[in-house]
């Protein structure tokens, strides 16, 4: 019944660490949606008195381009459904890429960069939040290079809650 968010993002870049970041901040769990499918979780919450339902999209696993994996066709459904979409990528590839070395299946920021865009592209009609999770494993010289290369990034660390505020105040922007 809320407002439908997809979390998407390719594995291990915090969206369930960010859901569980989100369920922790606002109490007001109206309900708690075991997935239609093995990998989907959805959550519902209030936040600023608007109910949203959360999605985390665990089915993009095992593949190295995300915006094909999410042809995947229940993870797509999800997607086609939402109104908002949040994309997350991981700030230690990022810090690895900047350090001349990649991330898993061989991910750079030219990598997070391409996908961005697609996303963009696939997606016009939908809101689309981009978030450089894991901002507590690079420096304020780092995050200043992603901020120059990726501008409208939120930067967040759903481990330690930093920026989380900043993610509910930007959901209720697009209300
Ligand atoms: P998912 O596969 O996208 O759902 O990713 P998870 O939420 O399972 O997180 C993958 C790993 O990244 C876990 O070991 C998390 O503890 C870690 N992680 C998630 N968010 C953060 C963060 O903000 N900072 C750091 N340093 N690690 C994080
Ligand atoms: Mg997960």
């Amino acid at each position: 019944t809320g407002i439908p968010v997809a979390i998407v993002g390719e594995p291990n870049v915090g969206k369930s660490t960010l859901l569980n970041a989100l369920l922790q901040e606002e109490r007001a769990i109206v309900s708690d949606i075991a997935g239609t499918t093995r990998d989907t979780i959805e959550d519902e919450m209030v936040i600023g008195g608007i109910g949203f339902r959360f999605i985390d999209t665990a089915g993009i696993r095992e593949t190295k381009d995300v915006v094909e994996s999410i042809g995947i066709q229940r993870t797509f459904e999800k997607i086609d459904k939402a109104q908002v979409v949040i994309y997350l990528f991981d700030c230690e590839t990022v810090k690895k890429s900047l350090h001349g070395d990649t991330g898993p299946n061989g991910r750079t920021l030219n990598t997070i960069m391409t996908e961005i865009g697609k996303i963009k592209n696939k997606y016009p009609q939908k809101h689309l939040v981009i978030i450089a999770n894991k901002i507590d494993v690079l420096s304020e010289e780092e995050l200043a290079k992603v901020s120059a290369q990726i501008p409208e990034a939120l930067h967040l660390s759903a481990r330690s809650g930093e920026g989380v505020d900043k993610l509910q105040d930007k959901l209720l922007e697009f209300i």
